[in-house]
Protein backbone atom coordinates (compact mmCIF):
# COMPACT_ATOMS: atom_id res chain seq x y z
CA UNK A 1 0.00 0.00 0.00
CA UNK A 2 2.93 2.32 0.65
CA UNK A 3 4.60 1.80 -2.04
CA UNK A 4 1.01 2.75 -4.26
CA UNK A 5 0.83 5.96 -2.08
CA UNK A 6 3.82 7.02 -2.87
CA UNK A 7 3.36 6.89 -6.60
CA UNK A 8 0.35 9.28 -5.77
CA UNK A 9 2.39 11.37 -4.26
CA UNK A 10 4.37 11.49 -7.08
CA UNK A 11 2.03 11.80 -9.79
CA UNK A 12 0.47 14.64 -7.54
CA UNK A 13 3.42 16.65 -7.15
CA UNK A 14 4.58 16.29 -10.81
CA UNK A 15 1.40 17.64 -11.99
CA UNK A 16 1.05 20.61 -9.50
CA UNK A 17 4.83 21.80 -10.74
CA UNK A 18 3.81 21.45 -14.12
CA UNK A 19 0.76 23.50 -13.27
CA UNK A 20 2.97 25.80 -11.42
CA UNK A 21 5.15 26.62 -14.69
CA UNK A 22 1.63 27.19 -16.33
CA UNK A 23 0.46 29.48 -14.15
CA UNK A 24 3.64 31.72 -14.11
CA UNK A 25 2.62 31.84 -17.66
CA UNK A 26 -0.91 33.24 -16.70
CA UNK A 27 0.27 35.53 -13.67
CA UNK A 28 -2.16 33.30 -11.29
CA UNK A 29 -2.35 35.08 -7.71
CA UNK A 30 -1.01 38.21 -9.03
CA UNK A 31 -4.33 39.18 -11.68
CA UNK A 32 -7.52 38.32 -12.22
CA UNK A 33 -8.10 35.36 -13.97
CA UNK A 34 -9.63 35.13 -17.28
CA UNK A 35 -12.60 32.53 -18.07
CA UNK A 36 -10.61 30.71 -20.57
CA UNK A 37 -8.06 30.24 -18.05
CA UNK A 38 -10.16 29.04 -15.15
CA UNK A 39 -11.80 26.53 -17.92
CA UNK A 40 -8.65 25.02 -19.55
CA UNK A 41 -7.35 24.83 -15.82
CA UNK A 42 -10.60 22.82 -15.12
CA UNK A 43 -10.10 20.86 -17.80
CA UNK A 44 -6.23 20.37 -16.98
CA UNK A 45 -7.46 19.31 -13.59
CA UNK A 46 -9.80 16.63 -14.78
CA UNK A 47 -7.63 14.91 -16.54
CA UNK A 48 -5.15 15.01 -13.46
CA UNK A 49 -7.59 12.95 -11.47
CA UNK A 50 -8.51 10.73 -14.11
CA UNK A 51 -4.73 9.81 -14.08
CA UNK A 52 -4.81 9.53 -10.39
CA UNK A 53 -7.71 6.46 -10.77
CA UNK A 54 -5.37 4.37 -13.03
CA UNK A 55 -3.08 4.62 -9.95
CA UNK A 56 -5.70 3.32 -6.75
CA UNK A 57 -3.88 2.45 -3.31
CA UNK A 58 -5.74 -0.87 -1.85
CA UNK A 59 -7.07 -0.34 1.78
CA UNK A 60 -8.70 -3.69 2.16
CA UNK A 61 -10.36 -6.75 0.20
CA UNK A 62 -11.35 -5.61 -2.81
CA UNK A 63 -11.53 -1.95 -1.84
CA UNK A 64 -9.45 0.80 -3.52
CA UNK A 65 -8.97 4.69 -2.35
CA UNK A 66 -7.66 7.25 -4.46
CA UNK A 67 -6.74 11.02 -3.72
CA UNK A 68 -8.78 12.07 -7.27
CA UNK A 69 -10.99 14.38 -5.20
CA UNK A 70 -8.20 16.80 -3.90
CA UNK A 71 -8.07 17.66 -7.63
CA UNK A 72 -11.47 19.84 -7.34
CA UNK A 73 -10.13 20.84 -3.77
CA UNK A 74 -6.87 22.27 -4.79
CA UNK A 75 -8.16 24.17 -7.82
CA UNK A 76 -11.17 25.31 -6.08
CA UNK A 77 -9.13 26.68 -3.41
CA UNK A 78 -6.44 28.64 -5.67
CA UNK A 79 -8.45 29.28 -8.59
CA UNK A 80 -12.41 29.21 -7.67
CA UNK A 81 -15.59 27.68 -8.54
CA UNK A 82 -15.40 27.80 -12.28
CA UNK A 83 -12.57 25.23 -12.11
CA UNK A 84 -13.83 23.49 -9.59
CA UNK A 85 -16.97 22.16 -10.64
CA UNK A 86 -15.64 21.65 -14.20
CA UNK A 87 -12.54 19.32 -13.03
CA UNK A 88 -15.10 17.27 -10.67
CA UNK A 89 -17.37 16.73 -13.93
CA UNK A 90 -14.35 15.43 -16.03
CA UNK A 91 -13.16 13.12 -13.36
CA UNK A 92 -16.93 11.68 -12.65
CA UNK A 93 -17.22 11.34 -16.34
CA UNK A 94 -13.49 9.57 -16.75
CA UNK A 95 -14.71 7.47 -13.39
CA UNK A 96 -17.28 5.94 -15.37
CA UNK A 97 -15.45 5.63 -19.00
CA UNK A 98 -12.70 3.82 -16.81
CA UNK A 99 -14.46 1.47 -15.08
CA UNK A 100 -18.19 1.17 -16.78
CA UNK A 101 -21.50 2.81 -16.83
CA UNK A 102 -22.87 0.67 -13.34
CA UNK A 103 -25.03 1.38 -10.50
CA UNK A 104 -21.56 2.00 -8.74
CA UNK A 105 -19.59 3.92 -10.99
CA UNK A 106 -23.03 6.74 -11.57
CA UNK A 107 -22.70 7.15 -7.76
CA UNK A 108 -19.28 7.65 -7.69
CA UNK A 109 -19.65 9.83 -10.54
CA UNK A 110 -22.56 11.76 -8.81
CA UNK A 111 -20.74 11.78 -5.37
CA UNK A 112 -17.62 13.39 -7.22
CA UNK A 113 -19.33 15.99 -9.09
CA UNK A 114 -21.25 16.71 -5.36
CA UNK A 115 -18.00 17.12 -3.97
CA UNK A 116 -16.88 19.88 -6.77
CA UNK A 117 -20.00 21.47 -6.44
CA UNK A 118 -19.02 21.69 -2.70
CA UNK A 119 -15.36 22.74 -3.47
CA UNK A 120 -16.82 25.44 -5.45
CA UNK A 121 -18.99 26.91 -3.01
CA UNK A 122 -16.68 27.16 -0.04
CA UNK A 123 -14.62 28.50 -2.62
CA UNK A 124 -15.92 31.85 -2.72
CA UNK A 125 -15.92 32.54 0.59
CA UNK A 126 -13.01 35.09 2.40
CA UNK A 127 -11.18 32.36 4.68
CA UNK A 128 -7.61 31.45 4.73
CA UNK A 129 -6.78 29.01 2.06
CA UNK A 130 -5.70 26.20 4.50
CA UNK A 131 -8.82 26.43 5.93
CA UNK A 132 -10.57 26.21 2.92
CA UNK A 133 -8.46 22.92 1.68
CA UNK A 134 -8.98 21.15 5.27
CA UNK A 135 -13.03 21.86 4.86
CA UNK A 136 -13.58 20.84 1.47
CA UNK A 137 -11.32 17.61 1.95
CA UNK A 138 -13.22 16.53 4.83
CA UNK A 139 -16.30 17.41 2.93
CA UNK A 140 -15.49 15.72 0.30
CA UNK A 141 -14.67 12.30 2.68
CA UNK A 142 -18.10 12.83 3.70
CA UNK A 143 -19.48 12.45 0.65
CA UNK A 144 -17.39 9.65 -0.76
CA UNK A 145 -18.90 8.18 2.88
CA UNK A 146 -21.90 8.50 1.38
CA UNK A 147 -20.91 7.21 -2.09
CA UNK A 148 -19.57 3.85 -0.53
CA UNK A 149 -22.37 3.33 2.25
CA UNK A 150 -24.74 3.65 -0.99
CA UNK A 151 -22.81 1.20 -3.13
CA UNK A 152 -21.66 -1.36 -0.51
CA UNK A 153 -24.54 -1.19 1.72
CA UNK A 154 -22.68 -2.76 4.54
CA UNK A 155 -21.75 -0.40 7.88
CA UNK A 156 -19.07 -2.97 9.19
CA UNK A 157 -17.42 -3.36 5.65
CA UNK A 158 -17.15 0.56 4.93
CA UNK A 159 -16.13 1.41 8.48
CA UNK A 160 -13.51 -1.80 8.05
CA UNK A 161 -11.45 0.61 5.73
CA UNK A 162 -13.00 3.71 5.77
CA UNK A 163 -10.83 5.38 8.45
CA UNK A 164 -8.01 4.40 6.51
CA UNK A 165 -8.95 6.35 3.54
CA UNK A 166 -10.10 8.74 5.19
CA UNK A 167 -6.42 9.03 6.90
CA UNK A 168 -4.62 9.05 3.54
CA UNK A 169 -6.58 11.74 2.04
CA UNK A 170 -6.01 14.30 5.27
CA UNK A 171 -2.29 13.65 4.90
CA UNK A 172 -2.76 13.98 0.85
CA UNK A 173 -4.93 17.15 1.18
CA UNK A 174 -1.94 18.34 4.06
CA UNK A 175 0.84 17.56 1.59
CA UNK A 176 -0.82 19.16 -1.49
CA UNK A 177 -1.77 22.65 0.29
CA UNK A 178 2.19 22.45 0.83
CA UNK A 179 3.34 22.19 -1.84
CA UNK A 180 0.52 24.02 -4.16
CA UNK A 181 1.40 26.65 -1.42
CA UNK A 182 5.27 26.79 -2.30
CA UNK A 183 4.37 27.06 -5.67
CA UNK A 184 2.15 29.46 -5.47
CA UNK A 185 3.95 31.88 -2.93
CA UNK A 186 7.00 31.35 -5.23
CA UNK A 187 5.38 32.13 -8.37
CA UNK A 188 4.43 35.53 -6.66
CA UNK A 189 7.52 36.56 -6.08
CA UNK A 190 8.95 36.19 -8.94
CA UNK A 191 6.31 38.04 -10.71
CA UNK A 192 6.31 40.96 -8.15
CA UNK A 193 10.19 40.76 -8.58
CA UNK A 194 10.02 40.70 -12.39
CA UNK A 195 7.57 43.76 -12.30
CA UNK A 196 10.01 45.91 -10.04
CA UNK A 197 12.75 44.92 -12.20
CA UNK A 198 11.19 46.34 -15.11
CA UNK A 199 9.38 49.07 -13.71
CA UNK A 200 9.58 52.52 -12.90
CA UNK A 201 8.86 53.01 -9.13
CA UNK A 202 7.38 56.27 -9.03
CA UNK A 203 5.26 56.64 -12.43
CA UNK A 204 4.82 52.91 -12.68
CA UNK A 205 6.56 53.25 -16.40
CA UNK A 206 9.29 50.61 -18.10
CA UNK A 207 12.28 52.00 -16.53
CA UNK A 208 15.87 52.11 -18.30
CA UNK A 209 16.39 48.62 -18.45
CA UNK A 210 13.14 47.48 -20.12
CA UNK A 211 13.82 50.46 -22.45
CA UNK A 212 17.03 49.45 -23.23
CA UNK A 213 15.50 45.86 -24.09
CA UNK A 214 12.41 47.65 -25.91
CA UNK A 215 14.27 49.49 -28.22
CA UNK A 216 16.61 46.98 -29.55
CA UNK A 217 13.47 44.44 -29.85
CA UNK A 218 11.60 46.75 -31.87
CA UNK A 219 14.50 48.19 -33.86
CA UNK A 220 15.17 44.57 -35.01
CA UNK A 221 11.62 44.16 -35.65
CA UNK A 222 11.64 47.41 -37.47
CA UNK A 223 14.59 46.40 -39.82
CA UNK A 224 13.38 42.75 -40.22
CA UNK A 225 9.57 44.34 -41.48
CA UNK A 226 10.55 47.63 -43.02
CA UNK A 227 9.03 49.73 -41.06
CA UNK A 228 9.59 52.87 -39.53
CA UNK A 229 9.99 53.08 -35.42
CA UNK A 230 10.09 56.55 -34.07
CA UNK A 231 11.88 58.05 -30.62
CA UNK A 232 10.90 60.63 -28.58
CA UNK A 233 13.19 61.80 -25.89
CA UNK A 234 11.37 64.15 -23.26
CA UNK A 235 12.49 66.27 -20.67
CA UNK A 236 10.95 68.81 -18.56
CA UNK A 237 11.56 72.44 -18.72
CA UNK A 238 13.09 73.80 -15.42
CA UNK A 239 11.95 71.29 -13.71
CA UNK A 240 14.59 71.90 -10.83
CA UNK A 241 12.49 75.22 -9.82
CA UNK A 242 9.84 73.22 -9.24
CA UNK A 243 11.95 71.12 -6.64
CA UNK A 244 13.27 74.01 -5.33
CA UNK A 245 10.17 75.88 -4.86
CA UNK A 246 7.64 73.78 -3.67
CA UNK A 247 9.45 70.77 -3.18
CA UNK A 248 10.75 67.53 -3.95
CA UNK A 249 7.30 65.60 -3.04
CA UNK A 250 6.26 68.56 -4.97
CA UNK A 251 7.95 67.32 -7.78
CA UNK A 252 7.42 63.64 -7.42
CA UNK A 253 3.08 65.16 -8.37
CA UNK A 254 4.39 66.92 -11.42
CA UNK A 255 6.38 63.57 -12.56
CA UNK A 256 3.83 61.36 -11.65
CA UNK A 257 0.98 63.69 -13.78
CA UNK A 258 3.36 63.68 -16.44
CA UNK A 259 3.41 59.80 -16.80
CA UNK A 260 -0.18 59.97 -17.26
CA UNK A 261 -0.68 62.29 -20.44
CA UNK A 262 2.38 61.09 -21.91
CA UNK A 263 0.34 57.03 -21.41
CA UNK A 264 -2.87 59.23 -22.58
CA UNK A 265 -1.40 61.15 -26.06
CA UNK A 266 0.39 58.21 -27.20
CA UNK A 267 -0.85 55.00 -28.73
CA UNK A 268 -1.36 51.35 -26.67
CA UNK A 269 1.24 49.65 -28.10
CA UNK A 270 3.70 52.47 -27.75
CA UNK A 271 6.42 52.31 -25.10
CA UNK A 272 6.12 55.02 -22.41
CA UNK A 273 9.37 55.01 -19.94
CA UNK A 274 11.05 57.21 -17.63
CA UNK A 275 14.68 57.23 -18.42
CA UNK A 276 15.97 58.48 -15.21
CA UNK A 277 15.05 61.95 -13.17
CA UNK A 278 12.69 64.44 -15.37
CA UNK A 279 13.33 62.74 -18.61
CA UNK A 280 11.21 60.47 -20.65
CA UNK A 281 10.49 58.44 -23.36
CA UNK A 282 8.06 57.41 -25.99
CA UNK A 283 9.15 54.53 -28.58
CA UNK A 284 6.51 54.93 -31.78
CA UNK A 285 5.83 51.30 -33.10
CA UNK A 286 5.87 51.43 -36.75
CA UNK A 287 5.52 55.46 -36.86
CA UNK A 288 7.06 57.48 -39.41
CA UNK A 289 8.88 60.89 -38.97
CA UNK A 290 6.31 63.14 -39.70
CA UNK A 291 2.96 60.90 -38.02
CA UNK A 292 6.06 61.50 -34.88
CA UNK A 293 6.32 65.09 -35.55
CA UNK A 294 2.52 64.99 -34.69
CA UNK A 295 2.09 63.01 -31.98
CA UNK A 296 5.20 64.90 -30.13
CA UNK A 297 3.61 68.30 -30.95
CA UNK A 298 0.44 66.66 -29.73
CA UNK A 299 2.44 65.49 -26.46
CA UNK A 300 3.82 69.00 -26.22
CA UNK A 301 0.95 70.70 -26.43
CA UNK A 302 -0.94 68.58 -23.94
CA UNK A 303 1.40 69.34 -21.08
CA UNK A 304 1.55 73.28 -21.74
CA UNK A 305 -2.79 73.29 -20.95
CA UNK A 306 -2.59 70.47 -18.11
CA UNK A 307 -3.67 72.06 -15.11
CA UNK A 308 -1.26 70.93 -12.73
CA UNK A 309 -2.14 71.13 -8.97
CA UNK A 310 0.24 70.88 -6.17
CA UNK A 311 -0.62 70.07 -2.63
CA UNK A 312 -2.47 72.84 -1.28
CA UNK A 313 -4.01 73.80 -4.27
CA UNK A 314 -1.39 75.60 -5.74
CA UNK A 315 -1.23 75.91 -9.54
CA UNK A 316 1.76 75.18 -11.79
CA UNK A 317 2.37 75.68 -15.43
CA UNK A 318 5.06 73.07 -16.99
CA UNK A 319 5.98 72.36 -20.02
CA UNK A 320 8.96 69.66 -22.19
CA UNK A 321 10.95 69.79 -24.93
CA UNK A 322 10.88 66.76 -27.03
CA UNK A 323 13.71 65.94 -29.33
CA UNK A 324 12.57 63.22 -32.23
CA UNK A 325 14.29 60.76 -33.99
CA UNK A 326 13.20 58.16 -36.83
CA UNK A 327 14.65 54.90 -38.10
CA UNK A 328 15.16 55.10 -41.07
CA UNK A 329 13.60 58.38 -41.86
CA UNK A 330 16.62 60.36 -39.69
CA UNK A 331 18.49 57.90 -38.70
CA UNK A 332 19.89 55.22 -41.07
CA UNK A 333 21.26 52.40 -38.63
CA UNK A 334 19.16 50.38 -36.59
CA UNK A 335 21.58 50.68 -33.62
CA UNK A 336 19.60 51.75 -29.96
CA UNK A 337 22.10 54.03 -29.18
CA UNK A 338 22.74 55.94 -32.39
CA UNK A 339 18.52 56.07 -32.35
CA UNK A 340 18.78 57.71 -28.68
CA UNK A 341 22.04 59.63 -29.55
CA UNK A 342 19.87 61.63 -32.73
CA UNK A 343 17.02 62.01 -30.70
CA UNK A 344 19.44 63.74 -27.67
CA UNK A 345 20.54 66.19 -29.94
CA UNK A 346 17.01 67.01 -31.33
CA UNK A 347 16.37 67.57 -27.57
CA UNK A 348 19.60 69.76 -26.53
CA UNK A 349 18.42 71.71 -30.34
CA UNK A 350 15.11 72.54 -28.53
CA UNK A 351 16.48 73.24 -25.41
CA UNK A 352 19.11 75.88 -26.80
CA UNK A 353 16.19 77.59 -29.36
CA UNK A 354 13.64 78.62 -26.56
CA UNK A 355 12.77 75.01 -25.01
CA UNK A 356 8.75 74.22 -25.10
CA UNK A 357 9.37 73.02 -28.40
CA UNK A 358 9.90 69.59 -30.53
CA UNK A 359 12.56 69.62 -32.36
CA UNK A 360 14.47 66.90 -35.14
CA UNK A 361 17.24 66.80 -37.08
CA UNK A 362 17.57 65.95 -40.60
CA UNK A 363 19.19 62.42 -41.46
CA UNK A 364 23.29 63.14 -42.00
CA UNK A 365 24.18 62.54 -45.40
CA UNK A 366 26.49 59.53 -45.62
CA UNK A 367 29.62 60.24 -46.89
P1 LIG B 1 16.17 72.10 -18.24
O1 LIG B 1 15.05 72.91 -18.72
O2 LIG B 1 17.47 72.55 -18.82
O3 LIG B 1 15.95 70.65 -18.42
O4 LIG B 1 16.29 72.41 -16.68
P2 LIG B 1 15.94 71.43 -15.49
O5 LIG B 1 15.89 72.25 -14.23
O6 LIG B 1 14.72 70.67 -15.80
O7 LIG B 1 17.15 70.42 -15.52
P3 LIG B 1 18.24 70.03 -14.45
O8 LIG B 1 18.99 68.87 -15.06
O9 LIG B 1 19.04 71.21 -14.02
O10 LIG B 1 17.41 69.51 -13.22
C1 LIG B 1 16.75 68.31 -13.20
C2 LIG B 1 16.16 68.16 -11.82
O11 LIG B 1 15.37 66.98 -11.73
C3 LIG B 1 17.21 68.03 -10.76
C4 LIG B 1 16.71 66.94 -9.84
O12 LIG B 1 16.61 67.36 -8.53
C5 LIG B 1 15.32 66.64 -10.37
N1 LIG B 1 14.96 65.24 -10.20
C6 LIG B 1 15.58 64.16 -10.70
N2 LIG B 1 14.92 63.04 -10.31
C7 LIG B 1 13.88 63.43 -9.54
C8 LIG B 1 12.86 62.74 -8.84
O13 LIG B 1 12.75 61.49 -8.85
N3 LIG B 1 11.94 63.46 -8.16
C9 LIG B 1 12.02 64.83 -8.11
N4 LIG B 1 11.11 65.49 -7.43
N5 LIG B 1 12.99 65.51 -8.75
C10 LIG B 1 13.91 64.83 -9.46
MG1 LIG C 1 17.16 66.61 -17.68
MG1 LIG D 1 14.75 69.34 -17.44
Amino acid sequence: MINVLFVNICIIVTFLYFSGVLSKRYSIGISSISLPVQINSGILFGIYGIVLMLYTIPVGSNTYADLRHLFPVVIGTYIGPVPAIISAIIIGIGRMMLYGFTSSGIVACIGIIVVGFICAIISRYPWTRFFKIILMNVLSMFVIFISLMINIKDIPTVLSFYPLQFGIAIIGGLFVYAITEYIYSTNKLFVQLEKRATTDHLTQLNNLRSFDVAIKTHLAHANQRGETLSLLVIDIDHFKKINDTYGHSSGDIVLKSIAKILLDYSRSFDVVSRNGGEEFTVLLLDCPHQHALVIAERIRLGVQNHPFILPDQIPVSITISIGVATYPDTVAVPTGHVLVDMADKALYEAKNTGRNKVCSLELEPTK
